[in-house]
């Protein structure tokens, strides 16, 4: 297996024009020239789904080391960001459940707005009631979309992988004296609202991922860490997370398929987030992913 690397989306300094990179192992970031017409990952891929596929030869140590590149999210503008809820047995269990099995439950986040980068704030609602968790994700990018996608050819419509942070507010999911039932929870005031999903630092094609069902998984609030499991915890697998999402609505390039959290979210501790927290992330191969959490107004 080459070094692995990923494809970032940065900004030179403050310069507002953004361009595809690559982000090395070592940490450095560096141009692609070949890559020049992407404003970032997400159009790559737009523009050419199996743009990351053609990537096989790349060398990611030839270009430019780029020392004033500001990270940025690197998919900006998907069309979708679909999240498995409760999808690893542990962390189902540490919330009192009884885990299922083989079926999961999605829900959406509003794509552009909740989408921060490395590095960004976490704008927080600050009222204790509020109860904000994090969520330590491995996410899908879809390179080739589709509809009705076969579980056995899933795999053949994922470019690559990033890493998301799932943020929640707990206490604002469900609701006093809905109309109906139906009307009980409210999806976009507990996990979609702006600042909510971090991604980064980089895609990493899928070429360059051996096995994303053994990925060790691991999450730092001010450097403690809360969360440390395998990927192999996950009790739907990628394949068909892909083909069951599919089934409802059409895969584009550079959808993003969050595949739900492992056990130690806060829900679990009662440790929520405050404002001046720091959450780390890291998945084996895939890099880290920091963002500092603020008061919002
Ligand atoms: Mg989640």
């Amino acid at each position: 297996m080459p070094e692995p690397w990923s494809l970032v989306t940065y900004r030179n300094g403050s310069d507002p024009e953004t361009h595809v990179g690559v982000l090395g192992a070592d940490g450095t970031i560096r141009n692609v020239p070949s890559l020049a017409p992407a404003r970032d990952v997400s159009q790559l891929l737009s523009d050419d789904p199996l743009a990351l596929d053609a990537l096989r030869g790349l060398d990611a140590t030839a270009g430019e080391a780029q020392d004033d590149a500001v990270l940025l999210a690197p998919l900006r503008f998907p069309r979708k960001v679909i999240c498995a809820g409760a999808n690893y047995a542990e962390h189902v269990r540490e919330l009192g459940l009884e885990p299922t099995g083989g079926s999961v439950f999605f829900f959406l986040k509003p794509p552009t707005t909740t989408i921060v980068g490395p590095g960004d704030p976490i704008r927080i609602p600050v009222a204790e009631e509020a109860r904000i968790d994090y969520e330590a994700e491995l996410a899908v990018v879809i390179g080739r979309g589709g509809r009705d996608i076969p579980a056995e050819r899933a795999m053949e419509h994922v470019a690559g992988y990033t890493i998301v942070n799932d943020v929640s507010a707990r206490g604002l999911l469900a609701r006093a004296d809905p109309l109906v039932p139906a009307m009980g929870f409210d999806w976009i005031s507990s996990k979609g609202r702006d600042t909510f999903c971090p991604v980064g630092p980089g895609v990493t094609p899928a070429w360059l991922v051996a096995d994303p069902h053994d990925l060790r998984i691991e999450l730092w609030v001010n450097g403690e860490r809360r969360q440390d499991a395998s990927t192999a915890g996950m009790d739907v697998a990628i394949p068909e997370l892909i083909a069951q999402a599919s089934a409802m609505v059409e895969l584009e390039p550079g959808d993003v398929i969050a595949t739900g959290t492992p056990a130690g979210v806060a829900m679990a501790s009662g440790r929520f987030l405050r404002p001046g927290d720091e959450i780390t992330i890291r998945v084996a191969g895939l890099g880290e992913l920091s963002n500092p959490v603020v008061a919002d107004r």
